[in-house]
């Protein structure tokens, strides 16, 4: 399999990538880490006439916190770098241990959380747990920059809000008060394999209540699909086993999937209320049940 014919463009900025863009007038692709776009190049399922990287971009990989902001996190941070992240590790150590959980140490060195989420794959492991964050992206165009809630960027598989001459620059995560949060994923191996599950939970614990939850699931909806019948079952209610497992049904009820080769719809429903559960222990800081469920 071999790469067809195309322009390669290597602009030094946001701003000249995004005139690059606009000149190539929807005939060029934005080039990230290309672990997505290049096999889809090589398969013949795309073919750009152009490719815009970001790779002279400074600036774009970093990871900081902002006072009053929130964590900014530049779109071309790869996997590893959200693994290995010190500021990550202190504030939101359910985002690296996300990203540790993802392909393998190949893909991770090259693939990017901006790719990651542009993709809009369904069963892209990064977009549940940002969400369940409460992220915005930040999104530049050649008529200035918008901030959009990473929960209104996914339109359906593989489509989301961003136009054709736009760059996302980078992902912020807004301060907040958690008690904890959590990713649990579900896939056919071990490591390397991609969520056929992946349940994501943020919660605020005030003693044995559940003050607010977040729960967003991935690979069961055309996009991550926020489980709001759960999250009002769980808000100001003390977390016993029973409230766990209303929840986790509650969510199995709520989500889409699809029968695939990689599990029939009423399987990735038990799995959602199996993980649900366990990705709301994980984030309370309970002890996980090993019950011999989706194990
Ligand atoms: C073997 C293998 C295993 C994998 N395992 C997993 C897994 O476990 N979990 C998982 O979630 N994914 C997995 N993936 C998918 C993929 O690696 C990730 O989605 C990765 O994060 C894509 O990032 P990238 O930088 O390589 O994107 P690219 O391939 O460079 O780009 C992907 C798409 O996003 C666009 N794009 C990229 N960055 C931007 C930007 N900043 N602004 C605008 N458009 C942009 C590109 O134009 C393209 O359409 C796997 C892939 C492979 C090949």
């Amino acid at each position: 399999m071999y790469l067809p014919d195309f322009d390669y463009y290597a602009p030094e900025t946001l701003k000249e990538a995004c005139s690059l863009l606009a000149r190539l007038n929807g005939g060029a692709s934005v080039l990230a880490g290309g672990t997505d776009l290049l096999s889809h190049m090589k398969n013949e399922l795309i073919s750009p006439k152009a490719l815009v990287s970001l790779r002279r971009i400074k600036g774009l990989d970093t990871i900081a916190y902002v006072a009053e902001k929130g964590l900014v996190i530049g779109a071309r941070a790869t996997h590893n770098d959200l693994a290995g992240s010190q500021v990550l590790r202190e504030r939101y150590p359910a985002l690296p241990e996300t990203a540790r959980v993802m392909a393998n140490n190949q893909i991770r060195n090259r693939g990017t959380i901006g790719g990651n989420i542009v993709s809009a794959v369904p069963s892209a492991d990064l977009p549940p747990i940002l969400i369940a964050l409460g992220a915005s992206v930040v999104i530049e165009g050649p008529n200035g920059t918008r901030t959009v809630l990473l929960e209104q960027f996914f339109v359906g598989p593989r489509r989301s809000i961003i136009a054709a001459d736009e760059v996302l620059a980078g992902i912020v995560i807004p301060d907040q008060a958690t008690t904890g949060s959590a990713y649990c994923k579900f896939g056919l191996r071990r490591s390397g394999a991609l969520a056929v599950v992946g349940v994501a939970a943020s919660v605020v614990a005030d003693g044995a209540s559940v003050t607010q939850a977040r729960i967003v699931l991935g690979a069961v909806a055309p996009t991550p699909l926020r489980a709001r019948q759960a999250e009002t079952l769980l808000a100001g209610n003390a977390v016993t086993e029973s409230l766990l497992e209303e929840a986790g049904r509650s969510a199995a009820n709520e989500c889409r999937p699809i029968s695939d080769i990689r599990g029939s719809e009423e399987y990735r429903r038990d799995m959602v209320r199996v993980f649900t559960k366990r990705a709301l222990r994980k984030a309370l800081n309970i002890p996980i049940q090993h019950t011999g469920e989706g194990t």
